[in-house]
């Protein structure tokens, strides 16, 4: 158990990277054997955004290391909102309220990079998957890697969250994004009371939709309460949401890993 635990906060990289490998890789097979895709036609799909992976880890791992720097400085010194609240020595305080800021943290990271143009234009290619399953959750352009990495060291200077705070959130978030990309959905009557609280692949296939005002709803990361709370909260019928951008339309362009890389320094004005 010691060994585990010591393991877990000493290699953080490699259990999450462990982790979120066997989750997509059993849910892929899932989707594909459940609902009787083929797995050739699956695999054209997942190639494009598996290379994704390629140029977007290094700079996580790279930028990993600066986090966990700077958390350790942040800790230290006692910085952040988290050490100034009330019993902030207490799990309730430390995990779970810190937990619920980092959510509101990562659902306005998420507005950001839907408001702000040229945030936007690292964010869409994410967005231009014309069919949604759980590849699509590494479907995310170096650039917009780079920027999610920068603002989470934001929000640890802003919060104070400790190293062990980030490494629980991470393994949620990695769980709970994973999850909301799968071609699974659940019935409406579980997705009702599941989704007052959590982002279900309900609730997010329809931020997925390829026309707003619906990819502007549904920016919740891993609670759903902050969309209800600020108003982006939307519902979009399974058989109307088409996945994809109305900006970037074009098969070729979207299916080509070296065209969507290229999206964010098109003069093309989106
Ligand atoms: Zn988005
Ligand atoms: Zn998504």
């Amino acid at each position: 158990m010691e060994f585990n635990k010591s393991f877990f906060l000493t290699h953080p990289s490699s259990v999450q990277i462990l982790i979120f490998g066997a989750l997509i890789t059993s849910l892929w097979l899932a989707e594909g054997l459940i609902l009787a895709i083929p797995v050739r036609k699956k695999w054209r799909h997942t190639f494009t955004n598996m290379l994704f992976i390629v140029t977007a880890l290094p700079v996580q791992l790279f930028m990993t290391m600066f986090v966990l720097l700077e958390a350790a400085w942040i800790n230290r010194n006692h910085i952040g909102l988290l050490n100034r609240l009330p019993w902030h020595q207490s799990i309730l305080v430390k995990y779970v309220a810190g937990f619920i800021i980092l959510d509101f943290c990562e659902y306005l990271y998420h507005v950001i990079m839907h408001k702000v143009g040229v945030l936007w234009k690292f964010h869409l290619v994410h967005h231009t998957d014309q069919k949604l399953d759980v590849s699509t959750t590494v479907r995310e352009h170096p650039g917009e890697t780079l920027i999610r990495m920068c603002f989470l060291m934001l929000w640890i200077a802003i919060t104070g969250a400790s190293f062990e705070l980030l490494l629980l959130r991470q393994t949620i978030q990695t769980v709970s994004n994973i999850t909301s990309h799968t071609q699974f959905r659940l019935s409406d009557g579980i997705d009702k009371w599941v989704g007052l609280i959590f982002i279900t692949p309900n609730i997010h296939h329809v931020h997925h939709h390829y026309q707003l005002p619906y990819t502007d709803c549904n920016y919740g990361d891993v609670l759903s309460v902050w969309d209800r709370l600020f108003g982006t909260y939307g519902k979009l019928k399974p058989d109307d949401t088409v996945f994809g951008i109305d900006t970037h339309p074009d098969k070729n362009v979207c299916r080509s890993f070296v065209k969507v890389l290229q999206i964010p320094f098109a003069s093309k004005r989106t």
